[in-house]
């Protein structure tokens, strides 16, 4: 079967009470992408934080981070655009990646597109109650349409983020319009326990994804479970060809009573993947499966 894509996701918003090993500043997010590089991930996908954990959005991290990355390894960068934690307008959220690709030393690989709104309150088990009631993941059409002609413009791969098959028939119409082109790389994000914006993190609810893969298009996902275990469906993910996208971001991955690393939750990944047959892809075999342009450097 084809190589794997094994995308490292380092630190969302986590933070370090589930497991201390979830990285904030450059420094910390740099070394974890070396790391998982030698494990055998092909992409890094990270947010930028404060020495406290708060979200980070200004330019220099991305900047700082990516130039570190560059320079200690060839691991594809994807870096976020902020998600509920930078909400400006279409511009606003798109400057940072402006920024960044001013210098190949700085110029990421993907920008993501997250292709719909969702509610994205956060659900607190012990109070029984949410702990927010107003957070939406505002995504325009719009404001997608400019990220696509920018990411596009710079020769970057649309990281296409699905959180429901209301998203994904946005970006099967995205498709249709010529707004993007295939090979699209989608993200089936299953979101588990805390937050139901997403489909269940269950094999119905990846199932329910797969069924509505756009058929007139070459499409090559991956799955991400947002606050919830993947390994529970790494091995059905592996079997259907899909790419696995996990990290500490997502869950607190432990062995036991140990609390794993990035790289540790990478080698596990792809121990799975090779006695199921599939190899990890390159970083080069990553770009060719998703046939990804050449970065255009400048403005
Ligand atoms: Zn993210």
């Amino acid at each position: 079967m084809d190589k794997i894509i094994i995308e490292a996701r380092v630190n969302e918003l986590a933070t370090r009470r589930g497991n201390p090993h979830v990285p904030f500043v450059p420094s910390e997010i740099i070394s974890d992408g070396i790391a998982c590089a030698n494990e055998g991930a092909s992409i890094l996908h990270y947010h930028g934080r404060k020495p406290d954990g708060e979200p980070e959005n200004a330019a220099e991290f991305y900047l700082e981070t990516n130039a570190g990355l560059r320079a200690g390894c060839d691991i594809l960068i994807h870096p976020t655009l902020g998600y509920v934690a930078n909400e400006t307008d279409a511009m606003g959220r798109f400057a940072a990646v402006e920024q960044m690709m001013k210098s190949a030393e700085t110029a990421p690989d993907f920008a993501p597109m997250d292709c719909g709104s969702v509610n994205v309150d956060w659900w607190n088990p012990d109070t029984n109650s949410f702990d927010t009631t107003e957070l939406i993941y505002k995504n325009s059409t719009g404001t997608l349409m400019h990220f696509a002609e920018r990411i596009a413009h710079y020769g970057l791969k649309p990281y296409l983020v699905s959180w429901n098959v209301s998203f994904t028939r946005l970006i099967e119409q995205f498709l249709k319009m010529g707004v993007l082109k295939d090979p699209a790389y989608i993200c089936f994000c299953l979101t588990d326990q805390i937050i139901f914006a997403g489909h269940p993190g269950t094999p119905a609810g990846l199932d329910a994804h797969t069924a509505f893969l756009p058929q007139d298009f070459d499409i090559v996902w991956t799955a991400v479970n947002y606050k919830g275990d993947l390994f529970l469906l790494t091995e059905k993910i592996i079997r259907a060809g899909g790419h696995i996208s996990i990290g500490l971001g997502d869950f607190a991955y432990m062995d036991g009573s140990r609390h794993l690393t990035n790289a540790e939750v990478i080698a596990k990944v792809v121990e799975q993947a090779r006695s199921l047959g599939r190899e990890p892809a390159t970083v080069e075999e990553t770009r060719q499966i998703l046939e990804m342009p050449e970065v255009r450097i400048g403005t």
